[in-house]
């Protein structure tokens, strides 16, 4: 590494030998100052106020040089002194440009790169068929009620008027919540197996009249093939009121599928049995396919069954408050997978639980 000679020759030609020197020894270490630290480094040693050798220079040439030659000295003191800035603020210049070049390289932006796809989302094709069912019933006057999918034996069963041995409340068709044996029975929990408890909820909760439809999430103990699913939905509706009879379920019902289906769909009602409702109901409606010629969705048919209907039961009224003498209502259900199936030609209900982006590209 370069040290400052001392002189003893003050000759100009020994002098500019010695500056050529301390200059050529210069550029190569500025040379070598490629970063910032490096930089700083090359100025504390060159141009160091005490220390640097830039003040040696000054010491050992200049200050020793004898009168005579004090001029010729300085003159290439102040030579090596501005050489030395020069070449510092050269490379702080040089640094700081490979710097800005380094970072423009890093961020440079391929403008004819692809770019990221981000898909917009749909509604799945059973809560699309959910939210059209229940679009109907909004522009007939009904509001939308909610409530618990994990629910008590009593509001499941007991205010619905299930007998106590009905096989409904089998653990066959019901999943129960583990270790409550210690419970009374009508306490104990399980995952609700139809929406009706939230109709039992809602005429506690309000006076009449009620008209009010109930979607939701159920479950049930079945193993799942094509047409079952121990998850599914059900949209679920009840009006209450004074003289509500056979004939508004009728209307309502004909009035809501043909919504649904065209104004040409018929609906055919045949009697049926469940316990919450007296007279009970299944509905069906004409096939939208084929119009009652016979095809697949209708097994030949005709006619596909839709929904079970029914005038509720007064003993249901009991249950609620509600005095049966004054008031009559009506309640209805469907299955909101199998009017999707129905819709939309799917032949396994297992399709729309898999989350297979296959099967639900097609419908977005
Ligand atoms: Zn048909």
């Amino acid at each position: 590494m370069y040290t400052v000679p001392k002189l003893t020759d003050f000759s100009a030609r020994a002098l500019d030998e010695a500056k050529e020197e301390l200059l050529a020894a210069m550029a190569v270490e500025a040379g070598d100052a490629t970063d910032g630290p490096a930089l700083e480094e090359f100025r504390n040693r060159w141009l160091g106020r005490k220390f640097g050798l830039v003040a040696q220079v000054n010491e050992l040439w200049l200050k020793a040089a004898p009168g005579s030659a004090k001029r010729e000295a300085g003159q290439r003191v102040n030579e090596i002194k501005q050489r030395a800035e020069e070449l510092a603020e050269k490379h702080v210049k040089a640094i700081a440009k490979s710097i800005l070049n380094a970072r423009l390289r890093a961020e440079t932006l391929d403008i004819s790169l692809p770019g990221i796809e981000r898909p917009l989302g749909v509604r799945h094709p059973v809560l699309r068929t959910l939210d059209e069912l229940i679009s109907v019933f909004v522009k007939m006057g009904y509001s939308i009620a909610e409530g618990p999918e994990v629910e008590s034996d009593y509001y499941n069963f007991e205010a619905l008027n299930f007998p106590p041995n009905h096989p409904a409340r089998d653990t066959q068709d019901t999943l129960f919540i583990a270790n409550q044996e210690q419970r009374a029975q009508r306490d104990r929990l399980l995952l609700r197996t139809h929406t009706s408890p939230v109709q039992i909820r809602t005429m506690e909760k309000s006076a009449p009249p009620v008209r009010v439809i109930c979607p939701g999430k159920v479950h049930r103990n079945d193993a799942p093939d094509a047409t079952h699913s121990p998850v599914f939905h059900q949209l679920e509706g009840l009006c209450v009121d004074t003289n509500i009879t056979f004939g508004d379920l009728k209307g309502t019902l004909d009035h809501a599928m043909k919504s649904l289906f065209g104004s040409a769909v018929k609906t055919s009602f045949r009697p049926s049995f469940f316990p919450f409702t007296e007279p009970s109901v299944e509905v069906s409606i004409s096939c939208p396919f084929c119009g009652g010629k016979g095809c697949r969705p209708c097994k030949q048919s005709g006619w596909i069954e839709l929904l079970g209907a029914g005038m509720v039961d007064p003993n249901v009224f009991g249950f609620v408050g509600y005095d049966p003498k004054k008031l009559s209502g009506f309640a209805f259900g469907m299955g909101v997978e199998r009017l999707a199936m129905m819709t939309y030609n799917v032949d396994d209900i297992q399709q729309f639980f898999y989350g297979d982006m296959r099967f639900l590209e097609q419908f977005a």
